[in-house]
């Protein structure tokens, strides 16, 4: 974009989160946002807010003037009390706070570290030293998202970009600063999913089109056929639907690769059908594989991850086996790919 180029605009540099992602599948739309209530019930709690607070104080480091937009007031206060207990200075200004003049101006002034809002602060805030964006507040518009985004492009003397930590997924349906998702009406075709996927190992939004990360290298593993619609509809009579396998067992044993010697748990599940679902996880490489079995251990088991393969082995009683699991319809270089895991709640 030119005024990037000139130097007129800092760079936006968009980071998801791997362990931290919010998920707002299912969570009902109303007049083209996501309900406020819902999105309370499901975000607004503790154990949540404490993780992402977590991650966002290590992703900002070296970064001096950070703002946290927040799903509404309550959330906003409980995401600037969480800032606080870890010695963040945070100050929040909503439209039910009184001394929200008052902190904006302390933040202008340099005197808190983070500003925590909802998003009216968003108009008419002049604050060019940005360095720093959370999103905790998953968006559906695109024009609150860029507004939002825009306090953190402001030219400011020694700072080269702005770092978004973007926890609520907004870059994947309301676009890149530079390319947003221009809203479609009902039943027109497009819109959706932009075009961007996150790195598996840096967490860094680049382009679908790349096929290596511009931060880490990671060489992306191929993406299926990336659709516009975030609802499947248009993969429909393109690629047949996933097949729900019921699970009689699961066994889990060690497999060392000939020619590497890389340890990897060979898995098998034992379906209904007397038919073998057989996957292949380990540690101790680098890049998508980790990221996979981190993926897998994380579904299967919710406890800490192990540091490699050896680890995993010994605590392998602390998987919980799947009822079912869904694989695609066909084999993908001889093994069926996993794309659900059930499991039967206790
Ligand atoms: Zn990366």
């Amino acid at each position: 974009m030119r005024l990037i180029k000139n130097g007129y605009m800092k760079q936006l540099v968009t980071k998801g989160s791997i362990e931290n992602q919010m998920n707002t599948e299912g969570i009902k739309v109303i007049r083209g946002n996501y309900d406020e209530k819902e999105l309370i019930d499901r975000f607004d709690r503790k154990a949540i807010t404490n993780k992402i607070v977590e991650e966002a104080i290590v992703a900002g480091k070296g970064r001096h003037h950070w703002m946290f937009f927040c799903i509404n007031i309550e959330h906003c206060e409980h995401v600037c009390q969480e800032l606080n207990e870890r010695g963040i200075n945070a100050r929040y200004a909503h439209s039910k706070c009184d001394d929200s003049d008052e902190n904006i101006e302390a933040f202008k002034r340099g005197e808190c570290d983070a500003i925590c809002s909802v998003n009216q602060i968003t108009t008419g805030f002049d604050a060019p030293f940005v360095d720093y964006i959370v999103w905790m507040a998953p968006k559906m518009s695109s024009a609150e998202w860029i507004q939002g985004l825009g306090r953190g492009t402001r030219i400011f003397p020694g700072q080269a970009d702005c770092l978004v930590k973007d926890f609520a997924g907004n870059i994947v349906r309301c676009g890149p600063f530079t390319d947003p998702v221009i809203p479609r009406k009902k039943g027109e075709k497009g819109g959706g999913k932009a075009p961007v996927r996150m790195c598996p190992q840096c967490a860094r939004y680049q382009p679908a089109s790349r096929r290596t990360c511009s931060e880490c290298g990671l060489v992306f593993p191929i993406l299926q056929k990336i659709t516009t619609q975030a609802d499947g509809s248009d993969i429909m009579g393109e690629k047949p639907a996933d097949r729900k396998l019921g699970i009689l067992n699961t066994s889990y044993k060690l497999h060392i690769q000939k020619g590497t010697g890389v340890k990897f748990i060979s898995i098998d599940h034992i379906a209904e059908e007397g038919e073998i679902i057989n996957e292949y996880i380990t540690f101790d490489k680098k890049g998508y594989e980790t990221y996979k079995a981190k993926q897998f251990w994380r579904e299967s088991c919710g406890g800490s991850l192990p540091k490699n393969t050896t680890e995993a082995l010994e605590n392998i009683a602390r998987l919980k086996k799947p009822s079912a699991l869904c694989v695609e319809a066909k084999k993908k270089k001889g093994f069926y790919v996993i794309t659900e895991r059930h499991f039967d709640e206790v």
